[in-house]
């Protein structure tokens, strides 16, 4: 059973490097030049530096000069959600931030407004934003007479439960209400279909690791001229049109960019493949303890992703019995400390405590087989037995 094969179903925490991302990586490292120099080799570099910019653009529907290449998605969020982000018509600051209730961390405490100018939208039991609430909120602002733009920041889709926002509704209720969106892609691409020239988002924030790039390198892209950024992201050499300084990280740059493509390319495929998979695990959970809650069952879910829970087993225990089963899965809310921490999302979808902490995470990826489905599925019935036994007799 503790076979040496290892399974890996955490792609929602980061995803295996695809072939192509470590070619091309391998390839930058061999390049000398800075992509700001004027000699051959820095051409080189800058030309690869480009080549990556229209690939991130063509995948996400956006333009090349549009794109800001950043360290990952936390650096990409912080940076847009500051008050002196400029809309193109508006006034020099903008009034307000509201944020769905399941955002990520790196939006709900990467921003930089004060606290009484934060607002949280809610969101249903299935994790979805109530639309007529974020209109309320936005019309109430709209009421307060000081009137400046309110900043609308809403993740496409949830890393934990895969609940996906309803965003040609959101992006209405905002333009409407002449606020700016943006919107944290980071768990959509490669999973679902995303365009940014036709998503009414100002700008969205994307991370490599999470389809098969390295780690560390992302983006912001900008959707046209809607906001820019009131001063650079980082001061210096004026790298990224001024927008952010300092000699770009080449490597991590051109393997997100061969990642992006090659998902944006699979993605309806994987979409169907991973699908006929959660399927297949919900199924098998709910027939090895059918007493057991599958999160955001009734929204619409990133077809990689499910996040369950068993009534009276914990999250620790469970993940550690399936690592020594040869098996990777993630709670859906594990912190930076590697520690299984209390979920905010389900919070705030109303679940108990005690549901929320047995909540574990599965998501497949672009390198997920059947044979994996299969052989997890049995992992996870021989894992599961003994401790669902000793649940069942505590209980009895
Ligand atoms: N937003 C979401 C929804 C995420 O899942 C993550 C990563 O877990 C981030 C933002 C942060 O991305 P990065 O790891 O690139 O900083």
């Amino acid at each position: 059973m503790n076979g040496a094969r290892r399974l890996y179903f955490d792609h929602n925490a980061s995803a295996p490097v695809r072939p192509a991302a470590a070619d091309a990586v391998a390839r930058a490292l061999q390049m000398p030049g800075n992509p700001s120099s004027v000699h051959g080799e820095g051409r080189a570099a800058r030309g690869l530096l480009e080549i990556a910019r229209r690939q991130v653009a063509e995948a996400t529907g956006g333009q090349s000069r549009d794109v800001v290449f950043t360290s990952g998605a936390t650096e990409a969020l912080n940076a847009l959600l500051r008050p002196e982000l400029q809309p193109a018509t508006g006034p020099e600051r903008l009034s307000r931030l509201l944020i769905g209730a399941t955002e990520h961390a790196a939006v709900r405490d990467g921003h930089s407004f004060a606290a009484d100018a934060t607002q949280t939208v809610p969101i249903d039991e299935n994790g979805v934003i109530v639309i007529s609430a974020l209109e309320k909120a936005l019309a109430a602002l709209r009421g307060d007479g000081a009137f400046a733009p309110a900043l609308v920041a809403i993740q496409l889709a949830n890393n934990e439960t895969g609940a996906i926002q309803p965003l040609a509704d959101i992006a209405r209720v905002v333009e409407a209400a002449g606020a700016v969106l943006v919107v944290d892609a980071v768990q959509a691409i490669g999973k679902i279909p995303f365009d940014l020239a036709a998503s009414g988002a100002s700008a969205i924030a994307i991370s490599g690791h999470k389809f098969g790039g390295p780690k560390g390198a992302g983006a912001i892209i900008f959707n046209g001229e809607r906001i820019r950024f009131g001063r650079a992201l980082i001061a210096g050499g004026g790298q990224e049109l001024r927008r952010r300084s300092g000699t770009e990280n080449l490597p991590g740059i051109a393997g997100m960019a061969a990642a992006i493509s090659d998902a944006a390319k699979e993605q309806s495929a994987f979409a169907v493949r991973s699908l006929v998979w959660r399927t297949r695990i919900e199924a098998h959970v709910l027939a090895i303890a059918g007493d057991a809650i599958i999160f955001a069952r009734d929204a619409a879910r990133l077809p990689n992703t499910t996040l369950f829970s068993i009534p009276g087993l914990k999250a620790e225990t469970l993940l550690m019995a399936l690592d020594l089963a040869g098996i990777a899965l993630s709670s859906g809310a594990a912190c930076s400390s590697g520690k299984v921490g209390r979920s905010h999302v389900l919070d705030a979808m109303g679940v108990t405590p005690d549901l929320a902490d047995g909540a574990i995470r599965v998501s497949t990826g672009w390198n997920t087989t059947d044979l994996d489905v299969s052989d997890f599925c049995e992992r996870l019935q021989n894992a599961l037995t003994p401790i669902l036994q000793r649940r069942n007799q505590r209980a009895a």
